[in-house]
């Protein structure tokens, strides 16, 4: 995608950035722009021990994590699977799940006769938040379809689920997007961090902003910011992205969980990468292009190329083909030329920068608005994470499209949806304790 292309993505998303933030349009926006309520960012200092839960992908984690002076930080963690069946069923049966899983994981800490346990909620999908512990799923993404929760305080309905353990004694302090988390957590480290970015199953964003800049906000804050969650995986949601769409494009979106929403989010993120490269091998065999024109049979099954692949095949240094191989192998071609192997990573390349370069200029835009001279990011997610280039991909090219004198630096968050959380959780029964 030329330079020429990106800045007119760029004026758009601008555009619905200003329409999320403003109080008549943001309901109209695509892009929400939610207020999180978090407005004071971390000291390094924060004290205690703190429970975690972190839902939003195909695994379900809960942490505990001590906090203490210096920056002090230890952390325990289970992961959970969350089935396909937990992911379409009911609300309820999702949050007894969760709360089940909590129950669980404290009784496998010993930590139960605690009379008091504080906990931060990691929930990854758009809220709109009523204040730093209560706020409404706006709709699912990423595959969950779960009914009864959609309009509901999700707060509510997880501590509806605790109750039914008559000895789990927790007090959910906070609620919280993932990018938050990944932003406060980096935050706790590197005190220019203002934006938190995740390229995983899912893709979305969220920054610092002036409170009078947030026109939306009817609240009585006299503190100066507030971290904004962007929800910017919603952005194409009304038409916006049409000159951007290719035909792949729309056959994911048709055939996802939730057609024609969250379109920005279906073009870069890791649900969705595979897909692409699965619809785009097709066509190249189709066209006889590649592997002698036969269609391997797994091919024809939608999803069944995951993200990973991608990053397996760019990891082959260049002109090898190790892992592509591999990969051909495993879906039963068995007499691939190094045409084969060199068009396969062409497919998968232009999938992942399309993505890397899509996102670097969302960040782009977010630098360029808000104007400070030196800028940290942090980012988790596993596309970032494991893909080998992805990193390099988004330095250079915000390098090409940001303003001169702005200077940025992209770090990894080490587990934000956990530290995050913990971090919030401390401010918060800190302030109740007050
Ligand atoms: C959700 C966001 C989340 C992102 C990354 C999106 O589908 O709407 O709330 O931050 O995924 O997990
Ligand atoms: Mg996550």
């Amino acid at each position: 995608m030329s330079n020429t292309k990106l800045k007119q993505f760029m004026s758009q998303m601008s555009f619905c950035i200003d329409q999320g933030l403003g109080k008549e349009t943001q309901k109209k926006a695509t892009i929400k722009c939610w207020q999180t309520y978090v407005q004071d960012m971390p000291t390094g200092n924060e004290e205690g021990e703190f429970l975690a839960l972190d839902l939003g992908g195909s695994n379900f984690r809960v942490l505990k994590l001590e906090l203490g002076i210096n920056k002090y930080f230890k952390m325990d963690q289970q992961t959970y699977v969350i089935s396909k069946d937990l992911m379409i069923g009911s609300g309820i049966q999702l949050f007894d799940y969760i709360a089940e899983c909590l129950n669980n994981f404290v009784n496998s800490q010993g930590i139960k006769s605690t009379s008091y346990l504080p906990l931060g909620f990691t929930f990854s999908f758009p809220i709109s938040q009523l204040s730093i512990n209560s706020g409404k799923l706006v709709r699912w993404t990423k595959g969950f379809t779960c009914d009864g929760v959609v309009d509901e305080d999700v707060v509510k309905l997880l501590n509806k689920s605790i109750k039914k353990s008559k000895d789990l004694n927790v007090t959910i302090c906070s609620l919280l997007n993932d990018t938050v988390g990944t932003l406060m957590s980096c935050a706790w480290l590197n005190s220019k961090t203002k934006i938190g970015l995740i390229v995983g199953t899912g893709c979305n964003c969220c920054y610092v902003e002036k409170v009078k800049n947030i026109k939306s906000y009817n609240g009585s804050s006299t503190k100066e910011e507030m971290i904004i969650n962007l929800e910017w995986g919603a952005f194409g949601d009304n038409d916006e992205l049409s000159d951007f769409l290719t035909k792949y494009d729309k056959i994911v979106d048709r055939n996802s969980e939730h057609p024609s929403q969250q379109i920005f989010e279906k073009m870069v993120s890791g649900k969705y990468l595979g897909e692409l490269l699965r619809l785009i091998l097709l066509d190249m065999i189709k066209g006889k292009l590649i592997f002698d024109g036969m269609i391997p049979k797994i091919l024809n099954t939608p999803q069944s190329l995951t993200t990973n692949v991608i990053s397996l095949i760019e990891s082959d240094p260049p002109g090898t083909f190790t892992n592509s191989r591999k990969f051909l192998r495993e879906i039963g071609v068995n007499n691939s030329t190094d045409s084969d192997c060199m068009n396969l990573r062409y497919a998968a390349e232009c999938i992942s920068k399309r993505s890397a370069h899509l996102v670097a200029a969302g960040l782009t835009v977010l630098l360029n608005k808000m104007n400070t001279k030196d800028v940290t990011i942090g980012v988790d997610g596993s596309v970032y994470r494991y893909h080998p280039f992805y990193h390099q991909l988004l330095v250079d090219k915000i390098n090409e499209l940001v303003n001169i004198g702005i200077k940025f630096d992209i770090i990894l968050s080490e587990d934000g949806s956990g530290r995050g959380a913990a971090i919030l959780a401390s401010a918060v029964c800190k302030k109740s304790k007050e």
